[in-house]
């Protein structure tokens, strides 16, 4: 993987709050020490991990709201804490409130349709900035807000999901991503995606690094070395999203996100 030199333009577009540590933690702490220009942007505030149905099934609508935006706060002040320790300023760090586990649904039907995110009621984010503000849920809209953060960023390498992912709000920013970068081809931005949700990824790079993957023919593998010191660092990150060490399993992707190198994937052109 080249290493991010002074005067690049690099952007990590991602789903939730912890996807940029995961994936690009390592990338971002270099990107920080050789004076490269950073721009951070999550589209969602993955309110619904933590809060199951089961959880707010009997609270009266206006409660679940309440909880819902005060969980989108906390992880976003969560990314906004774990970015810091790797030196990236808050200002660096743009949140564009759409709704989570709905980004697919709004790239595949509601381009143009207003979507209701069933938990807050909201048409619209919450939290806006200069991107979100006049924005409402629906694919045309979350296009628009990214397509301007290119235009003023001119990002010349983004960093994001890969469409093979299982999540499909990974799946979806990837779509979005690509979809921006058509329509700027004048940015030449090379694009580099890795896996946070892909059947035992993690836990056969422990044992055997990339060799087991390449029969996905269409992938080319970049590695990035990541020394003790900079794993300690992005360990010490990804403990500020307390919220998500309550899950086992996301425990278990962030603890196997900590290795002697982070791993990127190129698609061939
Ligand atoms: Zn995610």
């Amino acid at each position: 993987m080249p290493l991010p030199q002074e005067g690049e333009r690099i952007m990590v577009v991602v789903a939730h709050p912890d996807d940029e540590i995961i994936g690009a933690g390592g990338y971002l702490t270099y990107a920080i020490k050789n004076k490269a220009e950073v721009l951070v942007v999550i589209l969602t505030n993955g309110e619904g991990n933590r809060l199951s149905a089961l959880y707010v099934k009997n609270q009266p609508p206006q409660e679940i709201k309440k909880i819902f935006l005060k969980e989108g706060k906390i992880r976003q002040n969560e990314s906004i804490n774990a970015l810091k320790i790797i030196g990236v300023e808050q200002s660096k760090v743009i949140f564009l409130d759409f709704p989570y586990r709905y980004l697919l649904k709004l790239f595949e039907k509601n381009w143009s349709k207003k979507l209701v995110y069933p938990y807050t009621r909201r048409d619209k984010p919450f939290y806006t900035n200069q991107y979100n503000q006049d924005k409402f849920y629906q694919g045309e809209d979350l296009f628009k807000s990214l397509d301007e953060i290119f235009k003023n960023f001119k990002p010349n390498v983004v960093i994001t999901h890969n469409f093979n992912d299982y999540h499909p709000d990974h799946r979806a920013t990837y779509l979005f991503v690509s979809s921006v970068l058509k329509n700027n081809p004048q940015l030449k931005s090379e694009v580099y995606t890795f896996l946070v949700h892909f059947n035992n990824f993690y836990k056969i790079l422990n044992i055997t690094s990339t060799t087991n993957f390449h029969h996905l023919t269409n992938f080319n593998f970049y590695s990035l070395p990541l020394d003790n010191s900079m794993i300690a660092l992005k360990k010490s990150a990804l403990s500020q999203y307390k919220s998500q060490l309550e899950n086992p399993y996301l425990r278990y992707i962030f603890r196997s996100s900590l290795k002697k190198d982070e791993i990127f994937i190129k698609e061939n052109e």
